[in-house]
């Protein structure tokens, strides 16, 4: 799908392609073919439910389909994800990739279109230093918070994303990641796993105590063209306590992680800030560079993750308040996320729930993770009010954007 062999072979590139060469008669016969498919091609999104579908229609499709990158994706390559799966069980979903940088200025009309927002209420991602990093009251009940993680990607400028990306590509990311990390010092030294080195039983417990990225078997992957050639040039990095994690070649170049057992975010934020900085000076020691810009900050594969990528969430659990009506309600007020304890394609399972900030855009690090230090502890006050047979009024809506 990703090298420029298939690209140049699909019907309309081919169309494109031939006629630009001026092949004269049977080039009108592809011009003609390229002409009727453009509005014939427009998918059937007629059963949809995801932000490409509500935001796609025939004219941008028609302004942007034969459009290409500078590495030769297309935006019918961009949507494919989102076509083929027209809703998901749990969230709303995208429903669009971007293959490479550009992708996010040549499909900028709809790959922005999800966030739906004026581009002056944007600003540009800021990584505080370690010593502001203060979250307040980061610290939570362990008697409903098992476990706390914050995430975000980071991509390699230059080599395309996972959608598009050749072996060779896919390689290179683990080459450089890999090497740069080895330069980690202290509590966060450690070592890479590559996933076609380990045993199905190692890989099955490492997904099993939450630290690895699924097998690829969700569609949302699969259509996106990102489980090509698994588990070629995929692992995971982790220090010794299993604390500090990077994710090679999932749906982003890296995901890096830092996690533990208990309530304590604080810990894991800062940890998170040092480790990312570290990651990000090795990178840059080798002469290479994250994908970054002031509009959009960190360019990750799904345009849901522009702006910090940064995911902070909890296990947490709340039986009363989840078998409440209101719940769905009250997290869409504190901008909060659901999702399964084993991942966004799972079910939640009992009464635990992996709950995180619901966005990435528009607010730095520090705000992202106290708005969900803020959320998480109302719920657990909700939640304990109603173990205390008492009610509680449902949080007036947090603004998405600062004012
Ligand atoms: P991501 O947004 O990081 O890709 P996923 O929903 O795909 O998250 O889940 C990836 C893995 O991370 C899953 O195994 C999930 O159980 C684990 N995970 C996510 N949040 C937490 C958390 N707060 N505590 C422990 N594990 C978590
Ligand atoms: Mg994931």
């Amino acid at each position: 799908m990703a090298n420029s062999f298939t690209r140049l072979i699909s019907g309309r590139n081919t169309a494109v392609l031939l006629a630009g060469l001026g092949a004269g008669t049977m080039a009108t016969g592809f011009l003609l073919t390229s002409f009727l498919s453009c509005s014939s091609d427009f998918p059937d999104l007629r059963k949809h439910n995801n932000c490409m579908s509500a935001a796609l229609t025939p004219a941008i499709y028609g302004k942007l389909r034969d459009k290409v990158t500078p590495n030769n994706w297309t935006l019918d390559q961009s949507i494919q994800t989102g076509v083929d799966n027209p809703g998901h069980p749990f969230i709303k979903t995208v429903g669009c990739v971007a293959g490479d940088e550009e992708s996010y200025e040549v499909f900028a009309e709809l790959l922005e279109s999800h966030h739906q927002r004026p581009a002056q209420r944007l600003r540009p991602p800021t990584m505080k230093h370690p010593t502001d990093l203060d979250v307040t009251g980061g610290v939570f009940d362990e008697k409903y918070v098992l476990s706390s993680r914050v995430r975000t990607g980071r991509s390699i400028r230059g080599l395309s994303l996972p959608p598009a990306c050749s072996r060779a590509e896919r390689r290179e990311v683990e080459r450089v990641v890999v090497t740069a990390l080895a330069g980690l010092k202290g509590d966060l030294a450690g070592r890479y796993y590559s996933l076609g080195d380990m045993t199905d039983k190692q890989q099955q417990q490492l997904i099993d105590d939450h630290f690895l990225f699924d097998k690829p078997i969700s569609p949302l992957l699969t259509c996106a063209f990102m489980a090509r050639d698994w588990p070629d040039a995929r692992g995971i990095w982790h220090n010794n306590d299993k604390t500090f994690l990077i994710w090679v070649n999932e749906e982003d170049h890296t995901r890096v992680i830092s996690m533990e057992k208990g309530g304590n975010m604080k810990r894991v934020f800062e940890r998170f800030c040092s480790g990312l900085k570290q990651v990000e000076h090795l990178i840059q020691e080798r002469g290479w560079e994250f994908m970054w810009n002031e509009r959009l900050g960190y360019i990750l594969t799904c345009p849901s993750n522009l702006g910090t990528g940064l995911r902070a969430g909890v296990h947490v659990r709340l039986p009363k308040l989840s078998k409440d009506p209101r719940f769905s309600k009250i997290l869409d007020n504190l901008r909060l996320q659901k999702r399964g304890t084993g991942g966004v394609d799972t079910a939640a399972t009992g009464d635990t729930f992996d709950i995180s900030n619901n966005d990435r855009l528009g607010k730095s690090e520090v705000e992202l993770v106290q708005m969900l230090v803020d959320g998480v502890n109302h719920l657990i006050e909700c939640e304990k009010k109603l173990e205390r047979g008492q009610d509680f009024k449902v949080p007036a809506p947090v603004a998405q954007f600062r004012k």
